[in-house]
């Protein structure tokens, strides 16, 4: 194949798939805007910058974002390859140094003679008939997001508002009762833990009181209505949030058959209910102090935090609607998107969504379907995110790490409690990742 792909964005998505496509042959045009033109966060001149934490997350499989390290190992990814070379110590976290990291990026990149280097800012989405590639994360320059904007009908989130997630078995379901607001829906979508006016007034205050990430200067004053921390209700006014996400009306507990003071609600994030959202409780508390302020609410005491709650400004793009299955724009066919632009969260996971958009790529010029990872693998798992099928209808879009929750259920029972089931995972991805490459 000598067919030139056009990729915009050398981070970790847009590398990861330059040198993907330059593995099969195909020429690549790999434009990036820096040093002319930096994001607020990026700081470096060379690609694949990490702009904040220098941690790769856990290097260990029974995790499933280290599953998806043991994944791309497999498939000889760039990213993990080069993480791996540099290195720090940093228990079973995959943590680097940050500057040679991304020097050995640029250096594996630049021994292959098939990717040429482009300098500056693209202003404006990649005309056809050539395919290419977006993968310009979430401080896409304002021009090309506003070209993007445009392309998903108006409807690009700019704002990542996460709420923490928790695993279902660590809930304590001697406090907690299923129920939806006055019984609505075919079932009880949620679960309640209800809150008598002390503790509703003990929650109040440690939010208060609880240490916050400092806000990037960019970032600050820009929350929308619909997502503000939980810590910024609380500043509007003691009673502000027992009127809003822990608003108990319509959830009378159905053992006592009063209503509580207050409501902290859980919704359901993966169909078979093995992992559940904290509503509402998107926050910038740092995360030791998440994990002592939430395990203080009753029923949570034992609470395992699958992930933790963040705020930042952020590009995605409503990717079930907007995007095909091989992560083409339904509506430009010969455009793909790949990295935190598609609702992926995180380093680890944007570069997979890299490599698989490369892969879709190579079987698009080679003229056959796409030939997406098994879906019980971590790759799976994730495009089965941004196709929505991990998800319950309605769910709406929101960044996501890649968590057990969206892969496709364990079929019967497994033995060996939470660790069981995670073993049941890996074994089955494990499995089916052998077959699909072979
Ligand atoms: C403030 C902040 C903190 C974060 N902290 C973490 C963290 O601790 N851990 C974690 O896992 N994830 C973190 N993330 C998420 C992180 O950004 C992603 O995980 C990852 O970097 C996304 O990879 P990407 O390839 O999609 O985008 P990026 O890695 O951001 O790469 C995009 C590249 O495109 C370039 N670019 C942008 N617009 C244009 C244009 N118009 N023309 C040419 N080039 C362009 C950029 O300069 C950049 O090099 C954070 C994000 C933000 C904003």
């Amino acid at each position: 194949m000598t067919q030139r792909v056009t990729i915009v964005g050398a981070g970790l998505a847009g590398c990861e798939a330059a040198y993907r496509l330059a593995r099969a042959g195909l020429e690549v045009d790999l434009w990036e805007m820096k040093p002319s033109r930096r994001s607020p966060a990026h700081v470096l001149d060379g690609p694949c910058e990490l702009v904040c934490s220098n941690s790769l997350r856990s290097d260990n499989p029974l995790n499933a974002v280290g599953l998806l390290h043991e994944e791309l190992r497999k498939l000889d990814s760039l990213v993990l390859s080069v993480a791996d070379e540099t290195r720090v110590p940093a228990g079973d976290a995959l943590a680097v140094d940050r500057e040679r990291f991304s020097r050995r990026v640029a250096e594996r990149l630049a021994a292959r003679p098939e990717i040429r280097r482009r300098d500056g800012e693209v202003t404006a989405l990649p005309g056809g008939p050539g395919l290419a590639l977006v993968a310009t994360g979430p401080l896409t320059g304002d021009a090309l997001a506003a070209e993007l904007q445009a392309l998903c009908g108006g409807r690009l989130a700019f704002y990542d508002a996460i709420a923490p997630i928790i695993s279902a078995e660590s809930i304590d379901m001697k406090v907690a009762y299923a129920k939806s607001r006055y019984d609505k829906g075919s079932g009880p979508d949620y679960l309640n833990l209800p809150l008598d006016e002390a503790q509703y007034g003990a929650f109040v205050e440690a939010l208060l009181a609880g240490e916050k990430v400092a806000p990037h200067a960019f970032e600050e004053p820009r929350y929308f209505d619909g997502c503000l921390p939980i810590e910024v209700m609380a500043e509007r006014g003691r009673e502000v949030l027992a009127h809003g996400p822990l608003k108990p009306v319509g959830l009378e507990d159905p053992r006592t058959g009063r209503r509580p003071h207050a409501v902290v609600q859980l919704r359901r994030e993966d169909l078979a209910g093995t992992a559940w959202n904290l509503v509402g409780f998107q926050t910038r508390l740092t995360w030791p102090e998440q994990r002592r302020i939430f395990r203080a609410l009753p029923g949570l005491a034992g609470a395992e935090f699958q992930r933790l709650g963040q705020v930042h400004r952020n590009t995605f793009v409503d990717a079930p609607r907007v995007l095909a299955a091989d992560l083409s724009v339904k509506a430009l066919p010969h455009l793909f998107l790949a990295g935190q632009l598609t609702g992926v969260e995180g380093y680890v996971e944007s570069a997979a969504c890299g490599h698989l958009a490369a892969r879709a790529i190579i079987d698009r010029l080679a003229g056959r379907p796409f030939q997406p990872p098994p879906a019980v693998t971590a790759l799976g798992a994730l495009l089965r995110h941004l196709t929505g099928e991990a998800h319950p209808p309605g769910h709406g879009h929101q960044p996501s790490n890649v968590i057990f929750a969206l892969f496709p259920p364990l079929p019967g029972r497994v033995h060996g409690g939470k660790e069981g089931r995670k073993l049941a995972h890996v074994e089955r991805a494990r499995k089916e990742l052998v077959s699909w490459i072979s």
